[in-house]
């Protein structure tokens, strides 16, 4: 056993060379804010998305939030999600005004129960927003379905899924409207940032209102040597451009994040052998019945003692390895019950898992020296704990 004597964090951005060199150049032209960059970053996310629409923003939760008011969410509408997310997923929601309806989680994928989408239906819902935990996609046929049947629209949180397939299909190049993140603990990085993929000219045309001020003139036309000094507010928008700092650093992790995920599909794969026989202790993510690739955005153990999760963490941590709790679920938090009247116990299976869940150091920089002490170092908890 090769010693490992630096803290293992959960994740780290890989960040090459020629990245670097991107940067530098960026610094040099003298256009750090949205420009030639950004474009061309926006052209390249097009292209990796079968020819749709992209629009690049700050942040995923930026693009989440501006693609809900493109759809037209409004206070008194309702819009159905999971509640084992980010806070960000309903924070959106709320808002605008609207009602995250939260549907129950299935205890073996971690994903939205899409069985359990249809009975959350109601008159007032505008739209579903599925989160791919982890990486894995979501039963997208049945929501689809659904959303079809009932005229909703689906917003895709997909900031785990950059490089997910769902039945042969990469998610981002099918389906209503996609939200990816750059935010750098995720698969590929901007520094912060995120696009929103989708296919209407006339919600392209809002999403570029929304992240620049409500003005109809995009930056570069205005400042750009044969653009117009004058412009037009046709609504209020907020301030949630991308920079051409952020964009040259997302211009090559594009051309590299389908090989960073394989080496993180590589090391998840290591992971699941190495637990086989823990399975009295533990529990992985499992497959769901259709084809499907995972992105490796994360790799979610769920301990079967709850008990156990704050010593093993501490544990791991001692042993200068980073796991994190992802996550615990939206309605046990103060707001989203006093506002929402939310209680524990609504979600059982999001509740069981939430309690349990440990995601554990999965990035390509992660040498298998390290994974093999990470594993090392799991294995010897669970025999100091029988
Ligand atoms: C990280 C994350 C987001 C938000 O991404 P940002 O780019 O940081 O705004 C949204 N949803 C989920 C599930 C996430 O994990």
């Amino acid at each position: 056993m090769q010693k490992v004597e630096k803290f293992l964090p959960l994740s780290r951005p890989m960040i090459s060379k020629e990245t670097i060199d991107e940067v530098i150049k960026v610094l040099e032209s003298g256009w750090l804010a949205t420009g030639p960059l950004t474009q061309k970053f926006e052209k390249a996310l097009s292209n990796y998305y079968a020819d749709r629409k992209s629009a690049c923003f700050t942040s995923a939760t930026a693009g989440l939030h501006a693609s809900l008011m493109a759809i037209g969410v409004e206070p008194g509408d309702e819009v159905i999600t999971t509640p084992l997310t980010f806070v960000c997923t309903a924070n959106v929601i709320a808002m605008l005004g609207a009602r995250p309806v939260f549907v129950d989680i299935n205890r073996d994928t971690f994903n939205i129960d899409a069985d359990r989408i249809e009975e959350a239906c109601s008159d007032i819902t505008k739209a579903i927003m599925p989160v791919h935990y982890a990486g894995l996609p979501v039963d997208l046929d049945k929501i689809y379905e659904i959303a079809k049947r009932r005229n909703l629209r689906v917003v895709e949180d997909a900031a785990h899924a950059v490089g997910s397939y769902y039945k042969g299909k990469k998610i981002g190049t099918f389906g209503d409207i996609q939200v990816f993140s750059f935010h750098p603990i995720k698969n590929m990085t901007s520094g912060e940032g995120g696009c929103v993929i989708l296919d209407s000219e006339q919600e392209a045309h809002i999403l570029g209102l929304q992240r620049f001020h409500g003005i109809d003139r995009s930056i570069w036309d205005r400042f750009s040597k044969n653009g117009s000094c004058y412009y037009d507010v046709v609504m209020p928008g907020f301030k949630s451009n991308m920079s051409d700092i952020q964009a040259a650093i997302g211009l090559h992790q594009l051309l590299e994040v389908d090989n960073l995920n394989k080496q993180r599909r590589h090391l998840a794969n290591r992971y699941r052998e190495a637990f086989l026989d823990l399975s009295d202790k533990l529990t992985m993510q499992s497959n769901p019945n259709y084809e499907f690739i995972h992105s490796g955005h994360l790799f979610p153990i769920c301990l079967r003692d709850a008990s156990l999760r704050d010593k093993f963490m501490s544990f791991l941590k001692e042993h200068n390895i980073g796991t994190t709790p992802y996550y615990t679920p939206l309605h046990l938090f103060t707001y989203y019950q006093k506002e929402f009247g939310y209680k524990k116990g609504d979600f059982p299976e999001a509740e069981y898992v939430g309690e349990r869940i440990v995601c554990l150091p999965l990035y390509p920089a992660l040498q298998e020296y390290e994974q093999d002490y990470v594993i090392d170092m799991i294995k010897k908890f669970f025999k100091k704990s029988i």
